[in-house]
């Protein structure tokens, strides 16, 4: 598109590394945008692929089956809150949110109540880029008044309070979040938002006791609450899935991103034997009314396979608390930047906050020259590394936040 500035040209990529066409190596601390848990090039995963390419190319998943996705439906049902016992293997994170707003739908259809037709969320959230799951991202960041006309409008409140000390809990919020549900009631059909962490929408950390209330809630109208974990799932957050930070469990899940280590495009809406069961009731629409191409793709269902296993294998929430550790101090010196607002850290993400909008091209040079790859947006300076990032790797990539944060 015209005005873009060129993109750095990626030669290849191993561990925790991008090599570029002119040689340059960079340490990547974005994971791919969260996916790439394992690092690139990983044995396991890369052999599972092997293995996968000898038995599978992809096969159609309707009316037909396969051990790749029986298996990763199992093991996710496994790993996943207990109620959660239904998967819909999706091909895109984007997808598992248009699934399980058509699982919220269909509930609410199956009950009679085909009037309840919106979803309600809190601003300040991402959920992917169709219309769906733009119309439930915040009004602002995702630009719905570009959109205006076409896009369904949800039922929003406030962006929940942050959760860092010396804040208290904000009780007031849990009351702002009934009032607006009970409000509305009649017309909601679910609640969707991403748990104890907003990503691309602001990097905005809540405390957990609030997914509590928006079970209440939840529960009290007989809404479908769905949990956003496509960036959080997979132990990001120092939990298997941030919703275990609250003990909670909610109806849907949807999980992708990390979900292939960050090999193939995958995703997943897991959800409970009520909701399955009224997606499936003839008044429901008798069946989940969604079926893409490439839905189940054995390769990468096997390599998501391979995924879990090495992750569950590791010690994974110990190399994520080090690497919160070492952003807790490594980022502790953006603190005294003039114009950072905010520096917070939680499981193996860091995030530095400006009270202006980033230079972007100016920061990533400094990330650059400190070899790092970053890739800031409006005032944010952020990291989520690899698991598998060496301690050396961590300082670097700190050292390197507070550079691109000083850029002014
Ligand atoms: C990235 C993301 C999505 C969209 O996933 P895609 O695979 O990019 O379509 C949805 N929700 C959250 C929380 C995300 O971080």
């Amino acid at each position: 598109m015209p005005g873009r500035t060129d993109p750095l040209v990626v030669a290849s990529a191993e561990g925790v590394r991008l090599t570029l066409d002119d040689g340059r190596e960079l340490v990547d601390g974005m994971s791919s945008w969260w996916a790439a848990v394992h690092g690139y090039r990983h044995p396991a995963l890369d052999g599972a692929l092997r293995t996968a390419a000898d038995e599978y190319s992809h096969v159609m998943f309707g009316g037909l089956t396969h051990d790749p996705a029986v298996q990763l439906a199992t093991r996710l049902v496994e790993i996943t809150p207990e109620p959660l016992r239904h998967v819909f293997l999706a091909d895109s994170g984007s997808v598992s949110v248009e699934v399980a707003v058509k699982m919220c739908l269909q509930y609410q259809r199956a009950r009679g109540r085909a009037g309840r037709t919106r979803m309600m969320t809190w601003r300040g959230g991402y959920h992917g880029d169709t219309f769906a799951a733009m119309s439930v991202c915040d009004p602002d960041g995702g630009m719905h008044s570009l959109w205006k006309g076409f896009l369904p409008e949800q039922v929003f409140a406030d962006v929940p309070p942050a959760d860092a000390p010396p804040a208290e809990y904000d009780a007031a919020y849990d009351e702002h979040l009934a009032g607006l549900a009970a409000e509305h009631a009649d017309e909601l059909a679910g609640i969707i938002v991403e748990p104890v962490v907003q990503g691309a929408g602001g990097m905005r950390f809540q405390n957990p006791r609030h997914l509590a209330t928006l079970r209440e809630i939840a529960d009290r109208h007989d809404l479908v609450l769905v949990f956003d974990e496509i960036a959080t799932g997979f132990g990001r957050t120092g939990e298997l899935f941030a919703a275990d930070h609250a003990g909670v469990a909610p109806d849907v899940l949807c999980v992708g991103k990390a979900l292939t280590g960050g090999y193939l495009t995958l995703a997943a809406a897991l959800c409970t034997s009520a909701v399955a069961d009224a997606v499936s009731d003839e008044r429901g629409g008798g069946g989940l009314m969604h079926g893409p191409t490439f839905m189940g793709n054995p390769l990468a269902s096997r390599v998501a396979l391979a995924s879990i296993d090495e992750l569950l294998r590791r010690d994974w929430r110990g190399e994520v608390a080090a690497i919160g550790d070492a952003l807790t101090t490594g980022l502790g010196p953006a603190r005294t930047v003039p114009g950072v607002r905010d520096v917070r850290v939680l499981g193996a993400i860091g995030v530095v906050q400006l009270d202006h909008q980033v230079d972007v091209p100016a920061a990533q040079a400094a990330a650059e020259s400190h070899g790092v790859w970053l890739r800031p947006f409006r005032d944010l300076v952020y990291t989520m590394p690899p698991f598998v990032t060496p301690p050396d790797d961590v300082d670097r990539i700190a050292r390197a936040v507070v550079a691109a944060a000083a850029t002014g």
